[in-house]
């Protein structure tokens, strides 16, 4: 994601290397590198156009000549302002109310359907709440079942009426439902049009007003681009909502949708989703967002999820096998695992900083351990616990039954005899290993 304007900006930073100090002269020539690039990703002109005045001030403002390196002080500048440009601090949700109730709007295929159940999902599994799924997409029934197979899939219950007509009373007898039988937040999935139009934001401003949302929500597909931001305007019109979601990150996004709206209609970003599957939702965080444009990589979310992961009596295990020099094959193997329980290669490579650009060309495997796993899976108990005893001949024998290549099994042997030589060098399992593995 906004692989583009990383590198447009490192284009435009490089530009400043190599000088001394900040100018008013080289700044300008960055800075519109900067903005081309803020262009180029479908950012609004004038949010662009502000973006790079306020950079230049408190560039030249600040005491610059004492800075060796004008370049990185420039880099700061720009990603506290595309920080603050996305909305500055994490903006939480309103989970207040008996139940809490949550209104989605937004654009049929914007993912709105989708998102309220990873929603339901996220809140019943991270929050311990109960919520209930209401369907008041009273046009389409397609929609109505969609949002019950989403329902089954999470486990989380979905109301619906099909042949009532009217969205606001299917709303309200919802909210009484989920009284009655102890649900805590009410998610109400409205009906979408694939434009804006007024019967549209007649019936979904009726519905406001009827059930009084602790959270109003607008979901956004952020491969619109310019359009997202108009189409939020006129949303945000009618409903003065609390919060924006941005679907579809993990495509081929430009990301000029995420740097404008929070500009336009000032309101936050508040949940990002980066996959079809119900566990691909992420909360916004506007700074890491920012770090991830300039090319830093998305570190902070990849060690929060390592440590998600992370087992701390496993690893006081793991240590002592290190320690005594009984760590074999099988650990190796649960060590996989666990990195695996961290996402997909691909996701995970993209947070690594630098990476996403350097391996933009590289096909990464779904399952990028499958050999390895393989090659593990056919050595016997006793090989897995003592690796010494590989030798020629099993190897022959363990290539062979995992369908991969003698050398694929030298390679692995190679790593794995590294690896545990830094493992005890390290004397410390968990994270840093974790880390150390998936590069390499
Ligand atoms: P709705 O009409 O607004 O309810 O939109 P849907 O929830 O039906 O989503 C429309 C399409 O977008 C479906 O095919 C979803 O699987 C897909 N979709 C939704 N969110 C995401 C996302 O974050 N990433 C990707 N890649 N696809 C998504």
């Amino acid at each position: 994601m906004f692989d583009n304007l990383s590198d447009k900006l490192d284009k435009a930073f490089h530009i400043l290397k190599g000088h001394g100090k900040i100018t008013e002269v080289n700044v300008a020539d960055t800075l519109k590198e900067v903005r081309r690039a803020l262009l180029d990703a479908d950012v609004n002109f004038k949010i662009a156009k502000d973006f790079t005045a306020r950079v230049k001030d408190k560039a030249i403002g600040q005491d610059v000549l004492t800075t060796l390196q004008p370049g990185q002080l420039l880099v700061k500048l720009v990603k506290d302002e595309l920080t603050e440009l996305m909305g500055g601090d994490v903006a939480g949700i309103n989970l207040q109310g008996s139940p809490t109730v949550i209104l989605m709007s937004g654009l049929q295929g914007s993912g709105k359907t989708t998102f309220s159940g990873k929603l339901a999902n996220y809140l019943k599994t991270k929050k311990n709440k109960k919520p209930l799924l209401v369907a008041c997409d009273i046009y389409r029934p397609a929609a109505i079942n969609q949002l019950h197979v989403v329902g089954q899939q999470i486990g989380v219950d979905v109301y619906s009426e099909p042949d009532n007509k009217n969205p606001v009373v299917i709303a309200e007898n919802a909210i009484a439902f989920a009284k009655a039988n102890g649900m805590n937040v009410v998610i109400v999935d409205t009906a979408g049009r694939l434009a804006v139009d007024q019967e549209m934001m007649d019936e979904i401003a009726r519905v406001h007003n009827a059930i009084k949302p602790q959270e109003t929500l607008f979901v956004v597909d952020s491969m619109t681009g310019q359009d997202a931001v108009n189409t939020a305007k006129a949303f945000n019109d009618i409903l003065n909502f609390d919060g924006v979601i941005l679907t579809k990150l993990d495509g081929d996004t430009r990301g000029g949708a995420a740097l404008s709206i929070k500009s336009v209609v000032n309101k936050p970003i508040k949940f990002v989703g980066t996959g079809e599957k119900m566990d691909a939702i992420d909360v916004f965080y506007p700074d890491r967002m920012a770090e991830r444009i300039l090319g830093m990589g998305d570190v902070v979310s990849l060690v929060e999820r390592a440590q998600e992961q992370f087992n701390e009596e496993e690893a006081r295990k793991l240590q002592k096998k290190i320690a005594k020099n009984e760590f074999g094959f099988d650990d190796f193997l649960a060590q996989i695992q666990q990195v695996k329980k961290m996402g997909n290669m691909k996701d995970l490579v993209g947070m690594i900083p630098g990476a996403s650009k350097a391996m933009k060309d590289v096909q990464i495997e779904d399952d990028a351990f499958k050999h390895i796993e393989a090659i593990i899976y056919s050595m016997t108990p006793a090989e897995r616990k003592k690796p010494a005893l590989i030798d020629v001949k099993r190897k022959n024998r363990i290539a062979k039954g995992s369908g991969t290549k003698v050398e694929q099994v030298n390679q692995l042997m190679k790593q794995f005899d590294q690896m545990s030589k830094m493992m005890k060098m390290m004397q410390g399992p968990g994270g840093k290993n974790l880390m150390k593995m998936m590069g390499g």
